[in-house]
């Protein structure tokens, strides 16, 4: 039989199993197969690390019989039989009902797969499958590599060895498998074939085999990928824009005129990069990447005025009402008199700046779309709500969204089809993100970069409080924050929960996608206590430690109207203390504030804390963040936090985010799709691969021909392309 990529399972092995691997592990076709890689390859006599394992897990171990022992159940009739198996430094137990094992003897070595259970203090796997190797028929057992593969219940990793060696036998090799890369490039890269990749990653004798295998196969994920990415970016190149080009004596002059600080050296240098591609015909794609408090709003704000200035609208996303409230006022106050063209103290030669979320009344909102839609609102500022349907611009020039990592493509492309012609867009994200995850989750955009912070900013000292190795730090910290009112100073104390009877963790006015509690603390889970809830805690400290001064709470629970209110009492330093959720985590900006005390910090990722902190290092005074927790520093949630004491760098906060998510996480919260793609890369380890792959993407399709002289690469690129379509329309 011919065998090929797109044959389907079941005509090569049988029936049961490929249905078993269609349902389990959706692998349906002879590709699906050959790209199910091994996990890893476990090697005997090699530790395998039982005491790692951890209940709950579904694992497979290669291990030695060591032990067998049957007896009459007390309780019931039948037999119990209990095997110890074991590999170097662990021991775990398998337990059997009624079975009889002539074949599990001492001294045998098979692999043992079954999820990890506990009993009276001891691993063990009860009714695990196993497969004993003999060592006669099995030749994979005198290669000493025994790939373990992502297996099911149904479908186990030595199933799985054996219907790749089916595929092997049928086909007689993997001769079949044609090889997508130009030779050229392989040959630059020295990588070997296709067929002999995969050769190796599923039946490799050495190591080396493996590692060079798997280099080759992550070129195919990188390659593919960010052909993918490069052609959306040459689509966006050819398609017509309308340029928007620099008119002086306008609105961007009367916003230079009236800031009150220089613009740094970075925000000029990247203004001069978007007034120029804003005044080319060509709709610009840009991220601006900047970190917490760079000045990125200003920067965006000139482009914006710009677009006006030209005869366009612009609008600028937000992720949240607190926030995007906040952007519309000062951006109003900053204008003055400009920003109400048609009032009666309005300057005609201005503009209107338009709020519109969802919380804006009926009448409101009405007047709100009819000034969008007739084209008197210059500026268009608002949240989830500028992407519905009735939304309508007279003349969309230019698109910002802001804190990026809140929004998916989706919306990004949601508001760019509001134009009559692609608007010009600029992304802004304010966690500094890892190169690579820029190449990739944001792979289709140019990417700017604001390093500097502005000069004459204090800075922030960060700590953490131990409050179970150090209880008498806590009473220290709510002094220090005495000491910084009473200098005239404010400050936030932030907790993961509102209070009441909220269950979840989460405010509500939290956005979407928020990076949540990560994995290791287990976020609320079993034993541990609720997080400490704003409404609670404002009350202690009313009645304790901060009595006498003027606190107030945010969350997202709030009417819009009485966050608003709250957000302007703060600006306007009516209120010393804001006790809060993490709905002052973007954006926030209020510079007289400098401490910053964060309850349960243990519960907040990496970047949220960053972020967080983001809010007392805005002005000329020195800021103070101190990360409240009862987790011990020995354990790894502690070292975390003390890294994030440790650093403000945002590029190294980032990486260390990076490790503590999974990539899926980031890769899956920011952009649907992409995930099946990538198996092998890794985000954190394969930057110089991920490098290499965007620069052979971008010559690939430098010429005419684009991809006609590759056609293996151009079905690879629009299979992956087809499956993020349709991703993407299943979502909407
Ligand atoms: P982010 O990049 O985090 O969005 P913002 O745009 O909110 O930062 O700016 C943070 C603060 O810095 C704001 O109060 C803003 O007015 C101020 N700011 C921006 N640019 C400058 C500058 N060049 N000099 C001094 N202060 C600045
Ligand atoms: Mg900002």
């Amino acid at each position: 039989m011919a065998v090929t990529l797109d044959t389907d399972l079941s005509r090569v092995l049988g029936a049961k199993t490929a249905k078993a691997m269609a349902e389990s592990l959706d692998l349906r076709t002879v590709r699906d197969l050959l790209r199910h890689y091994p996990r890893r390859y476990a090697r005997r006599g090699e530790m395998t690390r039982l005491d790692d394992l951890q209940v709950g897990d579904r694992v497979t171990v290669l291990a030695q019989v060591r032990r067998v022992t049957s007896r009459k159940m007390r309780n019931r009739p039948g037999t119990l039989t209990e095997v110890t198996v074991g590999d170097g430094a662990g021991e775990m137990q398998l337990v059997f009902f009624n079975r009889r094992f002539g074949t599990l003897e001492e001294g045998a070595w098979g692999l043992f797969a079954g999820t990890v259970g506990e009993y009276r203090r001891s691993k063990q796997f009860a009714h695990p499958d196993f497969h004993l190797i003999t060592g006669d028929d099995d030749e994979d057992w005198a290669r000493a590599l025994i790939p373990i593969y992502p297996a099911s219940k149904d479908v186990s990793s030595w199933v799985i060895q054996k219907s790749i060696r089916l595929l092997l036998d049928a086909s007689g090799g993997f001769g079949f498998v044609e090889d997508p890369l130009p030779e050229d490039l392989r040959r630059r890269h020295g990588l070997p074939s296709l067929p002999a990749a995969l050769l190796d990653v599923h039946r490799p004798t050495t190591a080396d085999d493996v590692e060079h295998a798997q280099e080759r196969l992550k070129w195919d994920e990188a390659l593919i990928l960010q052909l993918v990415l490069a052609a959306r970016r040459r689509a966006a190149a050819l398609e017509p824009g309308t340029a928007r080009p620099r008119r002086p004596g306008g609105l961007l002059d009367a916003v230079d005129a009236a800031l009150p600080f220089a613009l740094t050296d970075g925000q000029r240098a990247v203004g001069e990069e978007l007034a120029a591609e804003l005044s080319r015909d060509q709709p610009m794609h840009r991220l601006l990447q900047g970190e917490v408090g760079s000045g990125k709003t200003v920067v965006a704000l000139r482009a914006m005025a710009q677009v006006v200035d030209a005869g366009g609208q612009a609008a600028l996303l937000a992720p949240t009402e607190v926030l995007a409230a906040q952007h519309a006022r000062s951006i109003a106050a900053l204008l003055g008199p400009l920003a109400r063209a048609g009032e009666l103290d309005g300057d005609p030669a201005g503009t209107k700046v338009v709020l519109l979320t969802g919380s804006l009344k009926a009448a409101a909102r009405r007047e709100a779309r009819a000034a969008v839609a007739d084209g008197s609102a210059g500026i268009v500022v608002g949240t989830h709500a500028l992407l519905q349907q009735g939304v309508d611009f007279a003349d969309l020039g230019l698109v910002v969204v802001d804190e990026q990592h809140r929004f998916g493509v989706e919306q990004r492309d949601a508001l760019r089809a509001k134009g009559d012609r692609p608007p010009h867009v600029l992304v802004m994200t304010a966690t500094p993100i890892p190169r690579t995850v820029a190449m990739t989750v944001y792979g289709d955009l140019e990417t700017s970069v604001l390093r500097q912070l502005p000069s004459g900013r204090g800075g922030v000292a960060s700590s953490v409080v131990p409050v179970s190795d150090k209880p008498a730090w806590l009473d220290r910290a709510w002094e220090r924050l005495r000491e910084e009112v009473a200098a005239g100073r404010q400050a936030y104390v932030v907790c993961p929960r509102i209070g009441d009877d909220d269950t979840g963790t989460a405010d509500t006015d939290a956005p979407e996608g928020a990076d949540g509690a990560p994995d290791d603390t287990g976020g609320g889970k079993d034993d541990r206590r609720p997080p400490l809830a704003v409404l609670d805690v404002a009350e202690a400290l009313h009645e304790g430690p901060l009595a006498g001064l003027r606190l107030a709470v945010l969350h997202g629970r709030m009417t819009p109207e009485a966050k608003e209110a709250t957000m302007r009492a703060f600006a306007a330093r009516e209120v010393d203390v804001l006790v809060a959720t993490t709905v002052v985590e973007v954006g926030v900006d209020v510079p007289n504030a400098t401490v910053m005390v964060v309850m349960d910090a243990d519960r907040f990722g990496v970047s949220q804390l960053h972020q967080l902190r983001g809010r007392v290092a805005r002005g000329k005074h020195q800021g103070l963040c101190l990360l409240v927790t009862e987790v011990r520093g020995s354990t790894s949630t502690g070292q975390r936090l003390a890294s994030v004491a440790a650093t403000s760098d945002g590029f190294e906060l980032a990486r260390l985010d990076l490790e503590t998510r999974r990539e899926g996480d980031v890769l899956g919260a920011a952009q649907s799709g992409r995930r099946s793609n990538l198996r092998l890369l890794s985000l954190l380890e394969d930057e110089e691969l991920i490098a290499a792959a965007r620069a052979e993407a971008t010559d690939l399709l430098a010429g005419d021909r684009g991809l006609a002289d590759h056609p293996g690469l151009a079905a690879e690129v629009a299979a992956l392309a087809t499956d993020e379509r349709a991703e993407y329309l299943e979502k909407a």
